[in-house]
């Protein structure tokens, strides 16, 4: 069983105490690597080598060779494709063709963003007669990145692919639970030509490793993505050092389904948008709202498909996976069965394969129906492969019901009615919208992010890219 360290000014290095974290694979409850188990100091030493690089080669390296290096590491992730896929399965659980379809998303983060590093022009601005004045977009320096379990490869690079191009140098702490992808791509960074110490990865737990960067003195941006109760820490702690973050938290994101939809089409993206990485996706459709007098036949033909969906291991490669860890398939059970208990109709469940491995953390997908506005399904994020289903009378009750609660990040509107599409559309509190359709390969160059409590500031896209640089405003008077 193999031990990773830590990548710290481009340097392999256990933590500073010796401790370590085992890492147990979600699909059969076995463990099979450890991590480093890393403190303040060993988040001390990373940021230190970040603020080194970036006051050395690194802030030096002109955009068109920042955007270079961030070619060559698309271009060395794709390489190591498989490998990278096998990695990020083993880790989440989840099936491996959605673990290969993650790794090419993340390839075009980096693609993406070093297409993009030296196109980040600043602006003349007409001012006073005798002066002459422009803006820059500086990097900020040395940007934290605090990485969830559920798309590990991805948000990483979305995150340091940004901060990269921007010219910041950065320290990622991933989830303790999904780490090795991460470590990979960062070894793959170092390979392909990046400083020392621009691309730093230190493991740990949350509060021991996640809550010394965030918090840190040095650093200048703090990027997070993870739950509503943590990213209130992160935000706290960027607050006291006066720095700035973005925070992708939670979501419980409606599908809108009215009379004149076509329901062949949004038939199977429904039901894929919740079952999709077994439902732990911030964006996952978990609500799924339909015009009254078509509910009993929609929701049929989603429970007709639902009942199609299987669970398998990573390798099996079915419709999802093993939930990430015990704690987590607990939760999603117990919001299963406590809906049963309740007395929500259950329209429909997945199925378990057969010759699933034992000991791993599989619960059984379940559609419930005619969920009350109050329930817990209608407001409270889940995080596993639960879809709650609501009748609506109009319109205006739509728009009222799919907003209602804490989140807005996402959501869906099914119609033929081009007017329609366009009012729901305008009227969504969420920072994506999509018309018949939901989810988009990844949508890298997509901005995404949230309103309300799905958190704020913007990831992907030229967006999150301008969220890791600062404007700087020079004035020349020159008579
Ligand atoms: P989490 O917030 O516990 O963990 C996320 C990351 O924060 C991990 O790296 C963790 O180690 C770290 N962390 C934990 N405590 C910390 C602390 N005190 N200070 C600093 N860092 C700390 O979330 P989770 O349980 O891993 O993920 C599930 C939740 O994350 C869900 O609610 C989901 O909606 C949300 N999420 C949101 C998005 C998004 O893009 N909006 C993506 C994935 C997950």
């Amino acid at each position: 069983m193999r031990t990773y360290q830590n990548l710290v000014g481009g340097r392999w290095q256990a933590a500073r105490s010796g401790e370590t974290i085992e890492m147990v694979c979600p699909s059969d409850g076995k463990v099979y690597a450890a991590i480093a188990r890393s403190r303040a100091e060993d988040v001390d030493e990373a940021v230190a080598a970040a603020r080194a690089v970036f006051e050395g080669a690194w802030g030096r390296t002109p955009a068109v060779e920042r955007g270079r290096l961030l070619h060559k590491l698309g271009v060395a992730v794709l390489e190591h494709h498989e490998e990278l896929a096998q990695l990020e399965a083993r880790d989440t659980g989840k099936p491996l063709s959605q673990a290969r379809g993650d790794i090419t998303a993340t390839a075009r983060y980096f693609e993406f963003y070093g297409a993009a590093a030296d196109k980040l022009h600043g602006e003349q601005i007409p001012f006073l007669e005798g002066y002459t004045v422009f803006t820059t977009r500086e990097p900020l320096g040395v940007t934290g990145h605090i990485v969830p379990w559920n798309y590990p490869a991805q948000i990483f690079g979305r995150s340091v692919g940004a901060s990269l191009a921007g010219g910041n140098a950065c320290v990622a702490k991933p989830a303790e639970d999904a780490c090795l992808t991460l470590l990979r791509i960062a070894e793959l960074a170092l390979e392909v030509g990046f400083p020392e110490g621009a691309l730093n990865v230190v493991t740990g737990l949350g509060e021991e490793a996640g809550a010394p960067l965030a918090g840190h003195p040095d650093i200048d941006f703090v990027s997070f993505t993870g739950s509503p109760e943590v990213g209130t820490l992160v935000q706290q702690a960027a607050a006291r050092n006066h720095i700035g973050c973005t925070l992708e938290l939670g979501g419980k994101s409606p599908q809108v389904i009215f009379a004149d939809a076509d329901f062949d089409a949004l038939v199977p993206v429904v039901v894929n948008a919740i079952v999709q990485n077994g439902g732990q996706t911030c964006s996952a459709g978990s609500r799924v709202l339909i015009e009254e007098s078509v509910y009993d036949e929609v929701t049929g033909r989603i429970a007709e498909r639902f009942a199609q969906v299987r669970v398998g291991s990573h390798e099996m490669d079915l419709d999802l996976g093993a939930l990430i860890n015990a704690k987590q398939a607990q939760r999603v059970q117990g919001f299963i069965d406590r809906a049963e208990a309740e007395g929500l109709p259950v329209l429909a469940r997945g199925q378990l394969a057969e010759g699933l491995p034992e000991g791993g953390f599989y619960v059984r997908p379940a559609l419930f129906g005619q969920v009350p506005r109050s329930n817990s399904l209608a407001c409270e994020e889940v995080f596993g492969p639960v879809l709650a289903a609501f009748p609506f009378a109009d319109e205006a009750d739509a728009v009222a019901l799919a907003n209602g609660g804490p989140f807005g990040l996402v959501s869906g509107v099914w119609t033929r009615d081009a007017g329609r599409a366009m009012r729901m559309a305008r009227a969504m509190r969420t920072g994506q919208v999509f018309v018949n359709g939901y989810g988009a390969a990844g949508g890298i160059e997509l901005p995404f992010g949230g309103f309300k409590h799905s958190g704020h500031g913007r990831e992907k896209g030229f967006e999150g890219l301008y969220e890791f640089t600062a404007t700087k405003t020079i004035v020349l008077r020159h008579g």
